[in-house]
């Protein structure tokens, strides 16, 4: 399988994802279809699928027009997505497979930034929305902070250390930025800062991660690490501690950061 990177909108990511034995390609979140639509000519594939990893307008705006101009494509969601992702034709649910080509893949559900959040996994490769971000999680807009805690350290994380994660939005930067304001100490974030930020300089995206380098960056993974500990608590002095909770709260300081 290629994957191919599209950047849309201001900082939003779609994939083409091509099976090189079929040359038959599925497209993931295309929040627009004109820079889609170039990527599958220029690749001089045929568009068989859409895999939106969640309902949100950025995600999913593109799928009429695709639809429209590929015909009859599979449109894949979660199953609580239903009426809710334009154009869904699968309903998503445990233990379903998501297939194109001759790829066979599988998926996570991942409620907190939205209930029917989902992960697609094909192999070692996952692409994983506003669920996880490099460096950060999206915003709970549908979930608590317990099932955010539980799709990105239980679901997410019992993948292989060394699944690549391609994931919805460049907030690399930033994320890192905040990552430092609460773990000032750790060497690997202040070196990915400095790398993203000469990567995104250059006009390139810091799209994937590995799944290692989360665990090593990404604070919202990090919810057991003793610097973060001492930083919740210097921020709350009755603060219990327990990792949930932590979690919460470094979801609360991201958002006023
Ligand atoms: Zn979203
Ligand atoms: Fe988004």
């Amino acid at each position: 399988m290629k994957i191919i990177t599209i950047p849309c909108l201001q900082d939003n990511f779609a994939y083409l994802l091509i099976c090189t034995k079929t040359q038959q390609a599925a497209v993931v979140d295309p929040s627009e279809a004109t820079p889609v639509i170039s990527e599958i000519e220029r690749q001089g594939v045929k568009l068989t699928t859409i895999l939106n990893t969640h309902h949100h307008w950025d995600h999913v705006d593109g799928n009429q027009e695709l639809n429209a101009k590929y015909a009859d494509l599979f449109i894949y969601g979660h199953e609580s997505d239903r009426g809710r992702i334009p154009g869904q034709t699968e309903f998503l649910k445990c233990g379903d497979e998501v297939n194109f080509g001759k790829q066979r893949g599988t998926f996570l559900h991942n409620p907190g930034h939205t209930s029917g959040a989902v992960t697609y996994v094909f192999g070692k490769t996952a692409f994983t929305g506003d669920t996880l971000f490099a460096a950060g999680c999206g915003r709970l807009f549908e979930g608590t902070p317990a099932q955010m805690h539980d799709s990105l350290n239980v679901q997410i994380s019992g993948l292989a250390d060394d699944t690549e994660l391609y994931f919805g939005h460049e907030y690399t930067e930033a994320n890192l930025r905040f990552a430092l304001s609460v773990e000032s100490r750790n060497a690997e974030i202040q070196h990915k800062l400095e790398a993203v930020s000469a990567l995104c300089s250059s006009g390139k995206f810091s799209t994937p991660t590995t799944l290692a380098e989360e665990r090593l960056t990404n604070p919202f993974m990090r919810c057991t690490s003793a610097e973060i500990l001492a930083c919740v608590k210097s921020k709350e002095p009755d603060h219990n501690l327990e990792e949930e909770e932590v979690f919460r709260t470094l979801r609360e300081l991201k958002n006023n950061f």
